[in-house]
């Protein structure tokens, strides 16, 4: 029997760190080299730099290599890449990928050169995962630390332990044990896939927070900015200031309200003063629902390269950000 095929991409983070004064070091071969995996592998790399440093050109470069694997016959894809912004490459590809093969997101927490580095065990399992035949049709998946995470809920939730990634509050999608991945709920419907068009025009995440006297937001809009998300307190509160400067914003640009706490869906209708989530949903603003501040950003810009109108972006938003 023909064993099934796994594409590999690196793209640089910890796990390929080595040091002192850790630093991309190691590419896809020399990752997989040590792993002995029950799969045929065909690693790539694509890229060998921290993930604070990815962008939309590498994350385009990486998903023309990922369809041009899978339609050579790929089972699955594996993206391999830094920690700190994994949960947002883990939505472009939910956001963008049409295909049954799903594209596995993982990491690691502990380079190469301390003890019990994870990375290993998290590149053998979301090898395992892009293997499995029960992963076609799940779209993007993020696997560290024996978990297997929707990219839609998937996020860094601590800076330096193993067990980072969180689905909360939907909990993790399945499990690894014993080499195999064991899911607790079917595959579900997915979202229309979206074509990634050219951007150049910034779409910058503003936090709201104590005093915020809405300047920065005013700042931005007026260096050109395509639209704005702002991660907004509780269930979608700024302050007055910050309301009105969101108003102005609005005038120009699309503005999303997401939950600065990252965990929680946006309101539309309980509260009722100046910057509550009822004030801005009726000054226009797109209420961002599940998504998180970091994911909203991620469709908002892919969504303004489609030359998306305001009708549409609520519309997608109140799609992509329910459940
Ligand atoms: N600490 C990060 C990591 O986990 C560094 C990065 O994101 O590249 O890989």
């Amino acid at each position: 029997m023909t064993k099934p095929l796994v594409a590999v991409a690196s793209l640089g983070g910890t796990i390929s760190m080595s040091g002192p004064g850790v630093t991309p070091a190691l590419g896809a071969a020399d990752l997989l080299g040590e792993l002995s995996l029950p799969v045929d592998v065909e690693p790539a790399t694509v890229a060998a730099i921290p993930s604070a440093s990815l962008d939309f050109a590498t994350l385009g470069r990486c998903l023309g290599w990922a369809r041009e694997r899978v339609s050579q016959g790929a089972h699955g894809i594996v993206v391999v890449q830094g920690t700190d912004t994994l949960e947002e490459t883990a939505y472009f590809f939910e956001s963008v990928w049409p295909e049954a093969e799903p594209v596995v997101v993982t990491g690691a927490m502990r380079h190469p050169g301390m003890i019990s580095p994870d990375g290993p065990a998290n590149l053998a399992g979301a090898v395992t995962v892009a293997a499995d035949p029960a992963s076609r049709g799940r779209g993007a998946l993020v696997v560290l630390n024996d978990e297997v995470h929707q990219a839609r809920w998937a996020h860094k939730a601590h800076s330096s332990r193993l067990d980072a990634f969180s689905s909360a509050p939907a909990g993790p999608l399945g499990l690894l044990a014993e080499g195999a991945v064991h899911y607790f709920h079917p595959a579900g419907s997915r979202a229309r896939a979206l074509p990634v068009e050219p951007f150049e025009d910034s779409v910058p995440l503003l936090e709201a927070g104590l005093e915020d006297s809405g300047a920065l937001l005013d700042t931005v809009v007026d260096a050109g900015a395509a639209g704005v998300v702002v991660a907004a307190g509780g269930v979608g509160h700024v302050s007055e200031a910050a309301a009105a400067a969101i108003e102005r914003a609005l005038e120009r640009i699309p503005v999303v309200i997401a939950s600065r706490t990252g965990v929680g869906t946006t309101f539309r209708e309980t509260y009722g003063f100046r910057g509550s989530e009822s004030d801005l949903v009726h000054s226009g603003a797109i209420m961002a629902g599940w998504l998180s501040p970091r994911k909203s950003r991620i469709l908002l810009r892919l969504l303004l390269a489609t030359g998306a109108d305001r009708d549409r972006l609520h519309r997608e938003f109140h799609l992509r950000g329910s459940v």
